[in-house]
C-alpha cells in the first residue's frame, strides 16, 4: 500500500500492511542473522508450539515524526528488556535487547514513508513478537522459534479530544497470583476477550480487574495500567506482582515527579480508596492516558470530580508533557528518545 492513499487522521487502530518486516529464526540453540522481508505471511507446521500450547509473547511501541521531520522511537530498550522477561517466563529463548533495538530501528527505517506526518496525531505502531514454530505435542517448550516485527500506521487515539470513559469492575480475573500477569503474553489476552466483549455489550468501555486473591486491591485493565490523582495532587499507581509493568506508566511517574514537581506513590491501592481520588486514567502506548470519568461497581457508581467532559487537570498536564517529550518539543530525559533517521 502506498502512503498517498492514506488519510492519516482517520486511520483508526487497525492493520495496514506495510512494505517491510523483520524476521529472525531460532534453531539449534541460536538466532539466525535477522533480515527484512516483503512477505507478510507466516507458514508453519500444523503442530507448531504456538498453536498447541500458546507459546507466544509480544511488545508494542510507536515511531513518531517530530516537529523537525525526524523519526524517533520512545524507550525501545525497555520494550526489549520486557520481551526478555516475557521469554524467560514462558521458557522461550531470549532475543537480546540490544539486537531488539537495532531490529526495531531497521524495520522503522525500511518503512519510513509510512511514519505519519508531524501534527497529524497518527503514528507508526510497531509490533515485535515471538512464537514457537517447532512441533510440540507432549507438553514441553518448543526448540524452534520465530521473532518478527511488523509495523502498521495508526490514527490519533482521540479524535476530537479525549472524552472520559466509563469502566466496570469485572467479575472475571485477568491474572492469577504468581501467574503470568506481569509478562506480555498472548495468553493473557485470549482469556480477557470474553470479559471485554461482555463489558462492551453492557455499555462499558473497559474492565477494571481487582486482585484475584482477595478482590480488595486494584490491578489493571485488559491492556493498560491505572493512574490516580489524589485530591491534594499526589499521583498514585497500583503496585502488584501480577500487573504488567507499563512503560508509559513508569514514564508518567517520572514526568510527574521530575517535570511537574508532584508527589508520586507506587503502592498497593485498595479498591475502597478509589472513591476518594480526584482523577483516574489508563496508561499505555496506544493512548498515553485515557481519562476515566466513571467506574461502575455492580450498579454502584464512582464519579470522579473531573467529570465526563474532559481530562482532569493533573492528568492533562501529564498527558501534554509526555506527548511533548515524544514529539520532540519538550526536552527528554537522557536516553528516552532514539533517533531512527
Ligand atoms: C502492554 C500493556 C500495558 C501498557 O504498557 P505500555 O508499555 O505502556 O504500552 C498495560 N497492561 C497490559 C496488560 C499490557 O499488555
Amino acid at each position: 500500500m502506498s502512503n498517498a492513499s492514506l488519510d492519516w487522521s482517520n486511520l483508526g487502530f487497525g492493520y495496514h500492511e506495510t512494505e517491510k518486516r523483520y524476521v529472525s529464526n531460532y534453531k539449534d540453540g541460536k538466532w539466525s542473522e535477522g533480515e527484512l522481508t516483503s512477505d507478510p505471511t507466516v507458514t508453519l507446521n500444523e503442530c507448531a508450539g504456538v498453536f498447541q500450547y500458546a507459546q507466544t509473547i509480544f511488545e508494542g511501541l510507536k515511531a513518531y515524526r517530530t516537529e523537525n521531520g525526524k523519526i524517533v522511537i520512545f524507550r525501545p530498550d525497555l520494550n526489549g528488556e520486557r520481551l526478555e522477561n516475557s521469554a524467560k517466563r514462558l521458557e522461550m529463548p531470549v532475543y537480546p535487547k540490544d539486537k531488539f533495538v537495532e531490529a526495531v530501528k531497521s524495520v522503522v527505517k525500511a518503512n519510513a514513508d509510512m511514519v505519519p506526518p508531524y501534527g497529524s496525531g497518527a503514528t507508526l505502531y510497531i509490533r515485535p513478537y515471538m512464537f514457537a514454530t517447532g512441533p510440540v505435542i507432549g507438553v514441553k517448550p518448543s526448540t524452534e522459534y520465530q521473532f518478527r516485527i511488523f509495523t502498521t500506521p495508526v490514527g490519533p487515539y482521540f479524535k476530537g479530544g479525549a472524552k472520559p470513559i466509563t469502566i466496570k469492575v469485572s467479575d472475571f480475573d485477568r491474572a492469577a497470583p504468581h501467574g503470568t500477569g506481569n509478562i506480555k503474553a498472548g495468553l493473557n489476552y485470549a482469556m480477557s476477550l470474553h470479559a471485554i466483549v461482555t463489558a462492551h455489550a453492557e455499555g462499558f468501555d473497559e474492565n477494571m480487574y481487582l486482585d484475584p486473591g482477595t478482590r480488595t486491591y486494584v490491578e489493571e485493565t485488559g491492556g493498560a495500567n491505572f493512574l490516580f490523582v489524589t485530591k491534594d495532587g499526589t499521583v498514585v499507581t497500583p503496585k502488584s506482582d501480577s500487573i504488567l509493568p507499563s512503560i508509559t506508566r513508569r514514564s508518567l511517574m517520572y514526568v510527574a515527579e521530575h517535570y511537574l514537581g508532584l508527589k508520586v506513590e507506587h503502592r498497593p491501592v485498595r479498591f475502597d480508596e478509589v472513591k476518594d481520588f480526584a482523577e483516574c486514567g489508563l496508561c499505555g502506548t496506544a493512548a498515553v492516558i485515557s481519562p476515566v470519568g466513571k467506574i461502575n461497581d455492580h450498579g454502584k457508581e464512582i464519579c470522579f470530580p473531573s467529570g465526563m467532559e474532559e481530562m482532569g487537570p493533573v492528568t492533562k498536564k501529564l498527558y501534554e508533557t509526555l506527548t511533548g517529550i515524544q514529539m520532540g518539543h519538550i526536552e527528554a530525559p537522557e536516553g528516552w528518545i532514539y533517533e531512527v533517521c
